[in-house]
């Protein structure tokens, strides 16, 4: 296989800092202007279904029984992040500090996602409702970890111009307010700051009885300034999407958009691919599974192994990962990998070295630890060199390779050209959908971020036809799916005797690589 020598990742940012430096200072924003920047379609994507994520597990946590805003309840949803690989909010949420691209970057996915969401969120009253609850619960979060210092420099760099209670006013109410404060002593209530506020601003303060009330003013304190904060958030967030009701029709003009945003509320937000139902696929059917549903990165992996006999250690996890979670089972799995090495060695060499890493794979040596097969990302960021095989072969192969390798899986050579000029600008996801997109004669919403979604919906798309072929290609929606238990995901409700795998979210679009937002337009 042809790849080209591993390039060098360093590339000059310094430039590019400066400007997010300036744009995005801060960690917590109040989102009062559009940004104004460009974004690939394949970011777009990226950056709306992981907010998306996020503010799913904000709710996830918020329908757990914690206390609302509670140290277990921050707990919780800082280890559903973390689990679910959104390191970037984390560090936001945590409070992360200096210019340090990875914070810069962070604050910038998080600024633009948020407007973006806005597109999708803005289009009824439930859907406003929702999204301003999750995003006030974001905000909150992230307001939790300021120190009363971050909390005066939050109130300058945002222009918050909250009226502080003079010393005089807090010595004549002290005795009250420490009334309502959880440890009662007034010098605390001496040393710290408090704000007036109108009490309508904080009614969960008021109805917890957390500040003192006089005349329709509330004492509130510096710690407790963020129930004022977020009130003001709200209001902005609400006026907004209120705002962009008005003019969405007009971003709904550009297809590209609009086919991303108008299902997302509802759209599959991707799952941790650890296992399949182990025997749902078996040994004989592979074969043919990787001719009609393996995405190119593991059809181009299956064949070199049947060809050459064997494989390096990366294409081994690579590959028998996503073999693990298509619902091949460990057993097959050892007679699948053996059948093949024993060609060019013995058995027992296969046995000592090969056969305890498959069997780690499954959890059943070492850390006992079921892995997930890998996702997109992780592949497309994998540089081989000869003779690996691993990789994603839409970034990894030269574009000849490239399309003589379609060609030779019959794409058409129009087609070949399109995909391979797809991939050349480094739209490696997009290139693959589109080869999903020919190769099954359908149109996708979303290009993928994991292989086995490809081999889900491209099995999907093949029992539909077989189901009636009379009739245009039925695929579940994403809402009917979430209805999904895990369990019932792996069930085959029309016995077919191939395979049984879950329906996945697929809509139409068609599928421009780059979008250029016209933000000022838009909002
Ligand atoms: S985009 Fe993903 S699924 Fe497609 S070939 Fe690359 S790594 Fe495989």
């Amino acid at each position: 296989m042809d790849f080209p020598k591993r390039r060098p990742r360093t590339v000059e940012i310094q430039p590019e800092m400066e400007n997010l430096e300036k744009l995005y200072f801060t960690n917590i924003s109040m989102y009062r202007l559009p940004p104004m920047s460009e974004v690939s379609i394949q970011e777009f994507e990226e950056m709306v279904l992981d907010r998306l994520r996020l503010l799913r597990i904000l709710e996830h946590s918020t329908l757990k029984e914690f206390k609302p805003y509670s140290n277990e309840w921050r707990d919780f949803v800082l280890t559903e992040l973390n689990v679910a690989g959104l390191k970037g909010y984390v560090r936001l949420i945590q409070g992360a500090s200096g210019q340090k691209e990875s914070v810069l970057q962070a604050r910038r996915r998080d600024y633009i996602s948020h407007f973006l969401l806005r597109l999708a969120y803005c289009r009824s009253q439930d859907l406003r409702r929702w999204f301003v609850t999750r995003e006030t619960e974001l905000f909150r979060l992230k307001f939790m970890h300021l120190s009363p210092d971050g909390v005066s420099e939050f109130l300058k760099v945002h222009d918050l111009k909250y009226n502080e209670m003079t010393a005089k006013e807090k010595d004549y109410f002290k005795a009250s307010i420490a009334s309502c404060t959880f440890s009662g002593s007034v010098a605390s209530v001496e040393n710290g700051k408090y704000f007036k506020v109108p009490f309508a601003s904080v009614p969960d303060l008021v109805t917890t009885g957390r500040c003192y009330l006089f005349r329709g003013v509330a004492f509130v304190s510096a710690n407790d300034i963020v129930s004022i904060v977020s009130t003001d958030f709200k209001k902005i967030l609400e006026d907004g999407l209120q705002a962009l009701t008005k003019i969405i029709s007009e971003v709904d003009n550009d297809e590209r958009v609009y086919h991303i945003i108008k299902n997302l509320h509802k759209s599959y937000i991707g799952r941790d691919y650890a296992t399949g139902a182990a025997g749902s696929v078996s040994l004989h059917q592979i074969d043919d599974l990787s001719k009609k549903s393996f995405p190119l990165c593991m059809r181009i992996m299956h064949e070199h192994l049947r060809s050459t006999h064997t494989m390096k250690h990366d294409g081994r996890l690579q590959y028998g990962l996503f073999l693990k979670a298509i619902g091949l089972s460990l057993e097959d799995a050892l007679r699948f990998w053996q059948e093949e090495f024993t060609r060019l060695i013995p058995v027992d060499a296969f046995q000592k070295k090969y056969r305890y890493n498959i069997r780690y794979n499954y959890g059943k040596e070492g850390k006992y630890k079921d892995f997930s097969a890998y996702g997109c990302r992780k592949i497309i960021d994998t540089f081989p060199t000869p003779p690996q095989v691993h990789g994603c072969p839409f970034r990894n192969l030269k574009e000849a390779r490239l399309r003589d390798k379609l060609l030779a899986y019959g794409v058409s050579r129009a087609h070949a050209e399109e995909i391979t000029g797809i991939a050349k600008i480094g739209n490696f996801q997009e290139a693959c959908k589109r080869y999903f997109e020919i190769s099954h004669d359908v149109q996708l919403a979303l290009s993928f971020t994991h292989p086995n979604k490809y081999f889900e919906e491209s099995q999907v798309v093949i029992r539909n036809r077989k189901r009636d072929k009379s009739e245009p290609v039925k695929i579940k929606t994403e809402s009917e799916r979430l209805l999904d238990d895990d369990a019932k995901l792996w069930e085959d409700p029309s016995n077919d005797p191939d395979v049984k795998l879950p329906d996945p979210l697929m809509t139409q679009t068609q599928d421009p690589a780059q979008i250029t937002m016209d933000w000022e337009n838009a909002f």
